[in-house]
């Protein structure tokens, strides 16, 4: 079987199975397989066919953007990335340069001050930027995508730890953090020690545990998920799904948003701010 086809196959088996889009609380019917985190993120666009879910027109084309900023920020590092990554990370800027031309110059917009400040700021962070290492801002036009690729994750991996979409009477609340952040405060102990459990993307003795790797915690029968991800060196994902928000108390219902509510969120101010 030819790779097209093979790939028509398993789009029909799946929507088969599970009909409704899983990033929208099952409000739509499903067209297609969503790959979570998306393939441009590994090496060459290449992963083992897991953590595929079933998604609708609007989710796919809503978030593609979201996940293409995704495959270049995590790609980010502090030391020199090797000619592999060169190759992808241009590959990868080139098709965000003709779909969202001005997240590139949103990334690029330092002047050459702003970029000395950047680098001492960082420094005084105990972070030693190499001098040929990337200083870029990520500002109002980049965090929203990243907000909402981190609610997409998570709701992917409930889909595929849970066998069924969160419905809309449920909701996600997640945040990502950057190596800068990491680096210059760590992993809060509490934050891994909650999810015990560790899984990979792995298909035989093929392991992607370096471009992608995440802890978890799951409680199928009331269905609960929480997640901490590491996507390659330069972005870190954690996010919780309930799938009852009645079950929360009331002040923390806010920070949860349900899943058919999850695009209209692009523009939303508290979407556009880091959490702290
Ligand atoms: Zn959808």
């Amino acid at each position: 079987m030819g790779e097209a086809k093979r790939a028509r196959s398993a789009t029909a088996k799946l929507l088969e199975q599970h009909p409704y889009c899983c990033l929208c609380g099952g409000i739509r019917i499903a067209t297609t397989r969503e790959h979570v985190p998306p393939r441009a993120l590994f090496d060459r666009s290449h992963r083992p066919d897991r953590l595929v879910v079933p998604a609708c027109d609007d989710c796919n084309r809503g978030t593609s953007t979201a996940d293409l900023v995704v495959s270049l920020v995590a790609r980010w590092r502090f030391d020199e990335i090797t000619d592999s990554e060169a190759y992808d990370h241009s590959r990868l800027a080139a098709r965000l340069r003709k779909q969202a031309p001005e997240i590139l110059s949103e990334w690029t917009k330092l002047g050459l001050i702003d970029r000395k400040k950047a680098r001492r700021h960082l420094r005084e962070h105990g972070l030693d930027i190499p001098l040929n290492g990337p200083v870029v801002s990520i500002g109002a036009k980049t965090i929203p995508l990243l907000n909402l690729f981190a609610h997409k994750f998570t709701l992917g991996l409930y889909f595929d730890h849970i066998s069924q979409p969160l419905p809309s009477t449920g909701g996600v609340f997640a945040t990502f953090k950057t190596k800068e952040d990491v680096a210059a405060k760590g992993m809060p102990r509490e934050l891994v020690e909650l999810f015990p459990r560790t899984r990979a993307l792995l298909q035989g003795v093929w392991d992607t545990t370096e471009q992608f790797v995440y802890r978890y915690d799951e409680n199928r029968s009331e269905g609960l998920f929480g997640c901490l991800a590491r996507l390659r060196t330069g972005l870190f994902v954690f996010g919780l799904a309930v799938k009852d928000l009645s079950w929360l108390p009331a002040a923390e219902r806010n920070d949860f948003t349900p899943p058919d509510r999850l695009l209209g969120r692009l523009n939303d101010p508290a979407f556009g701010r880091r959490a702290a």
